[in-house]
């Protein structure tokens, strides 16, 4: 008989597990303590090409297509003009870099493929109260008393996991002590379909190409300084960010700034006994390299690349140990990635300043090195 499973969380990488399941012949429960679906959150995803192949394996890239942005070039410098890296997706693919797509737009793709697929229930709102696993199966409590019976379940329930919380996951986290800001803009040169990372001494700031004149902000910074920038009037706003980042020309707003406090965390192990832990219940990293939501779509892709036979009976031991096994390489060293970017370039002392430009220098000058960084911010597996 096909296996069953419960989602616990209805965001993103929720919606396309579910899908994958789904695939897999599951029967699939996504609970969510919101009643409704909201993702106008203001931000705009930054999608890897590996993950608009594995969002086309899902069945949603052909509705996002139309209203994604390509990212054919990303240049990545720092102030003062010390050094600086262009890496191109002509250099290892006919392919883009990447896509921009705002996040509701992905959000509402993933749940009408959802709402597709007849093996797929949603209950919300579901605020969950008890999580048991057995030898055979798990069960469910939400408030109100309702209990939810499965083979399985998965904690896709965000940063602050309750999934995890309430199963005693180990993990690991820390504060970057920074706030991104995040807003779209227009401005009156044309980004060509370049992604700019320009790391500033207090953060990074990044401009991710939408439309030929307007792009997507992240603004990385102190949060004293996130404060007064959030508090300043969007004229005074515009043109601090223009002194900072002049190569757009002047800038004006399209869309309200929002803030998120920045933080990290993983957890050591992302599954035990019938639970997994998926997406940013699993890992939460610095949206420095925009990898957050491509990260937790790679763990969705593990489990539509299983056997479906490996999902029913009591193989699920099995199933845990190699997710685990599979996974945990890919969130390690795309954590620690970013994690570095963040602190070797948030630090104002002038050797390093010159160290760092020298690097980004040597980068640009050893083509077979930045084919492989370049194949990496792609998602794309490293050979080939
Ligand atoms: C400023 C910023 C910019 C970013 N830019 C990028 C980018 O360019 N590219 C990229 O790949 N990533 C980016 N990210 C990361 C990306 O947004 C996240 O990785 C992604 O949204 C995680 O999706 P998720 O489904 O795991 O979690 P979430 O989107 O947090 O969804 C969790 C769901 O679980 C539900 N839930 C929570 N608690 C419970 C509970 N107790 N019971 C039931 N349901 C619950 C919530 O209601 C929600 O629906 C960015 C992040 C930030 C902050």
């Amino acid at each position: 008989m096909a296996a069953s499973s419960l989602i616990i969380g209805a965001g993103p990488v929720g919606l396309a597990l579910a899908v994958a399941l789904s695939k897999q012949g599951q029967a699939v429960t996504v609970v969510d303590r919101a009643p409704a679906c909201s993702s106008h959150d203001g931000r705009t995803i930054a999608l890897a090409q590996g993950s608009c192949k594995i969002l086309a394996r899902l069945g949603v890239w052909d509705t996002l297509k139309g209203s994604a942005h390509p990212i054919h070039e990303i240049l990545v410098s720092q102030e003062k003009r010390q050094g600086n890296v262009h890496y191109r997706s002509q250099d290892v693919s006919t392919d883009p870099m990447g896509h921009l797509i705002p996040m509701e737009r992905l959000h509402e793709a993933l749940l009408a493929r959802a709402r597709e697929e007849a093996r797929i229930t949603f209950l919300r709102p579901f605020v969950p109260t008890a999580l048991s696993m057995n030898q055979d199966n798990v069960l469910l409590q939400a408030e109100g008393g309702q209990t939810l019976e499965a083979d399985m379940c998965f904690g896709v329930d965000g940063r602050a996991s309750w999934v995890r919380d309430y199963l005693g996951f180990k993990t690991r986290s820390w504060d970057y002590d920074q706030v991104g800001i995040v807003a779209t803009l227009t401005h009156t040169r044309p980004h060509n379909g370049v992604a700019y990372e320009h790391f500033l001494a207090s953060g990074p700031v990044a401009f991710l190409p939408l439309t030929p004149f307007s792009s997507a902000l992240v603004w990385s910074q102190p949060p004293g300084h996130a404060d007064y920038l959030m508090g300043l009037d969007e004229g005074a706003f515009c043109d601090l960010l223009a002194h900072v980042f002049p190569f757009l020309g002047e800038l004006t707003l399209t869309a309200p700034r929002r803030s998120y406090p920045l933080a990290g965390h993983f957890v050591t192990a992302p599954a035990k006994g019938r639970a997994f832990l998926v997406g940013d219940a699993a890992h939460g990293i610095h949206p420095v390299a925009g990898q957050g939501f491509n990260l937790g779509l790679r763990d969705v892709a593990w489990f539509l690349d299983q056997e479906p036979r490996l999902f029913e009976g009591t193989s699920s031991a099995a199933l845990t140990g190699a997710y685990t096994q599979r996974r945990m390489p890919d969130i390690v060293s795309m954590t620690a990635m970013t994690h570095g970017l963040v602190k070797l370039f948030s630090n104002e002392s002038r050797t390093l300043r010159h160290l760092r430009g020298v690097g980004l220098g040597i980068v640009n000058r050893i083509p077979p090195l930045k084919k492989i960084l370049t194949r990496h911010a792609m998602g794309l597996s490293l050979k080939g």
